[in-house]
Parts: C-alpha cells; structure tokens; sequence
C-alpha cells in the first residue's frame, strides 16, 4: 500500500509517501516558502510541486497518481468534536473549519492542503489526523480551566493538549523498547520539538497535558513562553499598549528561548553559547530545564508515582545535556541516569535509566508520519 502523508504549514508542506505495511518511506521532503519572495505563490502550485516528485519522471517513486491508494492528513487542532481520525466528507470539512478559530496558525493551512488535495486527487480517499485526539481521555479535573463555566460550556474553553500523534507513536514505540508493560505503567513522556509539551499517560492514556486550548501553554518552547502569569499579558496589553495581534507575535514569535537568549530558537545554539559563558543563553537553558523539571513533579504527584520516563523529539532525543540537566535532583522520584547510556543515545530508542533505579527513562525517535499513514488505512478500511 502507499500512503501521502501530508502536513500543510502557513508556509510549507511536508511530505512522505509510506508504505503502511512495512513502516518504510518510499519518498519524503519539503516544499517551503510558500506565498513568500522566490517560493510558491500557494499551496495549489506546491502540492502540484510534490504529487510531480513523487512521479517516476522526476525519480519519484510512482509511474502513476493512481498508485496512491489514500491520502492522510495532519491536522492540529479537531476541537472537542473528533476524538479519533475521520474520513474527510464536506461535513469533517466544516467541522474541521470550525475549529480554526481554536488554532489560526494551523488549522487554516492544513485546510488549504486539503481543499487542494481533494482537488487533484478526486477519487483516493483522504483522511484527517488529529493532533489533539489522543488526548480526548484527560478527565475534567485537569482539562476544566477555572474561568466562569458557561466560557467552557458554550465557548470551548479548555484544555485540549496538543503532540496526540506523536504520543501515539512514542508510547508504542516505548512499550516495544521495554519489552511490553506501559499498560500497567504510571508515565510521562516529554516531546521537546520547537513546540514543546508534556504529557502524563496512566495505562497508556492521556491524563494531564502540558498545552491547553492552544500550543501556548506549559513548557517554555523555541519561539513560546509557556506558561506566563494571565496577569502579566493582561498588564503587557493595558500598561504597555499592546493589542491583541501584537501579543500573538509576543507569544508565538519572540518569546521563549529566542526571548530570553535575544539569539536563537535553536537548542543548539543556547548549549553552545551558554557553555561558551553567554549569561543570557544560561539563563534561557535553566528556564528551560527547571519548568520541564516541575513539570515532571507535578505529573508525578498526578499519576500517585512514576515508572516511566520518555525523552522525544528534537531536543528530547538529540541532547544529552538536556536529558541530564533536567533529570538532576530528581533521585528522590527514583529517576537516576546512567551518564554513558544518556550520552551514546541519539536518534535510536534507548533505555538510558542507571542499573537499579525505580523509574526506565527512556529516549524514542517519535515517528509522526507512520501513526498517520496507519491511521488512515485503518479509517479507510473502515469506511468501506
Ligand atoms: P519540530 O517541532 O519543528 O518538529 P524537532 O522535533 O525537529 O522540531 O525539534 C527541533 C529542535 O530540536 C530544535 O530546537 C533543535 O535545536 C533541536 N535539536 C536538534 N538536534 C539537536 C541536538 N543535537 N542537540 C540539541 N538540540 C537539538
């Protein structure tokens, strides 16, 4: 079977076409700078840019379109209405619609991608996948926000969380490493991307999530603050007269580790600049670091324990320093790491806890566009 995975950013598409049964990609890349000077003018003329490298022609891996047998996309934001994949129909369209308000700098996009790819490619049938759905389990307790109920109840106001495919991926992934078991297991896996969040899974399922009603919330992230006193946005716009659109581009663009470093987003550059001594870069990394380190504490306390400890993403599977760092002081939750297996885990899944200790830390490569190739052959299986 073959599978084009689609994920449509404001200015980009990513691609892969998967072959769901075996797990492998037959073709992957990036169409970039879409609307912007030198790239695309839209997101029309980049699919048309993708389905022609993906032909034999160009050293694709099709001698025909036709060979795709369905096309599955990733969409952030699905609301409280979808709690799992959905096959799309002008109906999931319109729904899927509604939610943008909820995700403007996501869902519009991936919207774009589908209306194109509905488009040119009529007849394969195409599904989409939610970030939000894995989430769907997390009891009011932790998903209800304390403001006046009716903002929850007529508005949607709540937490929904965020990185639901990419859990997906992770848990299984985890559950193959340690030999089975995260159904019984007490866990919090930590997806530290440029979007970064964390998450606490009581047999395999999602109780409590680090992201809210937006990606805004929770961890300090590469352009995002996380979380920030309501009241000191609410001074910011008042005091400082910033409006609405200019605190979107405060909290989505400048803050987080470019705001507190003034260099960089990249986790990269703020462990080489602040092992270089560079005082803001240090201060960035130790926001960083001690947040996720509460965090960890907090879902504990949720969980009654911790068994597991997961590292993802970017900065999760790549940085030893981060791992390190974050995990420093917390020999009280039973977490310890062994530093050489910390150190040699990059890329591959890895169990890197001390010999002994109470909780596995493990590092797993998240594999996003496999969860949603699967998911959209099993919704398409079903629909038929
Ligand atoms: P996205 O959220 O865009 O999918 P990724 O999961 O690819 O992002 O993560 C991007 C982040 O991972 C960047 O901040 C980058 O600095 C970080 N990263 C990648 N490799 C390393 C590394 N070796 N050490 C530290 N951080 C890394």
């Amino acid at each position: 079977m073959k599978v084009l995975v689609l994920n449509s950013g404001s200015s980009s598409i990513k691609y892969e076409l998967r072959d769901p049964d075996t797990g492998t990609a037959l073709a992957a890349g990036e169409i970039g700078r879409i609307g912007e000077a030198g790239g695309l003018p839209d997101h029309g003329s980049a699919l048309g840019s993708v389905l022609r490298a993906l032909r034999a022609e160009a050293g694709g891996p099709l001698a025909d379109l036709s060979e795709v047998d369905a096309v599955g996309h990733r969409v952030v934001h699905g609301g409280s209405h979808f709690t799992g994949p959905a096959l799309l129909t002008p109906d999931v369209i319109r729904r899927i619609e509604e939610c943008a308000p909820l995700a403007p700098l996501h869902n519009p996009p991936a919207l774009l991608g589908i209306r194109e790819a509905l488009k040119v490619l009529p007849a394969i049938p195409q599904v989409a996948v939610f970030d939000t759905a894995f989430h769907a389990t997390i009891p009011a307790e932790a998903h209800v926000y304390a403001l006046p109920y009716e903002y929850h109840e007529r508005y949607g106001v709540r937490r929904y969380g965020f990185h639901g495919i990419s859990l997906q991926s992770v848990t299984r992934k985890a559950d193959a490493t340690l030999g089975g078991g995260l159904a019984e297991m007490k866990a919090v896996v930590a997806h530290l991307g440029n979007g970064a969040s964390i998450t606490a899974l009581a047999g395999g399922r999602s109780v409590d999530t680090s992201m809210g009603l937006t990606p805004l919330e929770g961890l300090v992230m590469g352009t995002r603050p996380g979380d920030v006193d309501p009241g000191a946005l609410l001074y910011m716009m008042r005091e400082l007269g910033l409006d609405a659109a200019q605190m979107d581009q405060v909290l989505n663009k400048e803050s987080g580790l470019l705001g507190l470093s003034g260099a960089s987003n990249d986790m990269r550059d703020i462990l080489e600049a602040a092992t270089a001594g560079d005082e803001r870069a240090g201060l960035a990394l130790d926001v960083y670091c001690y947040r996720l380190r509460k965090y960890i504490g907090a879902y504990a306390a949720a969980l009654g324990g911790l068994d597991l400890l997961v590292f993802t993403a970017g900065v999760g599977e790549n940085s030893p320093a981060v791992r390190a760092k974050v995990c420093e002081g917390l020999g009280f939750l039973g977490i310890e790491l062994d530093g050489e297996a910390n150190t040699r885990a990059c890329g591959a899944d890895a169990d890197i806890a001390a010999v002994g200790a109470d909780v596995r830390v493990l590092v797993v490569a998240t594999d996003e566009e496999r969860v949603i190739a699967e998911e959209t052959v099993a919704v398409v299986a079903r629909s038929r």
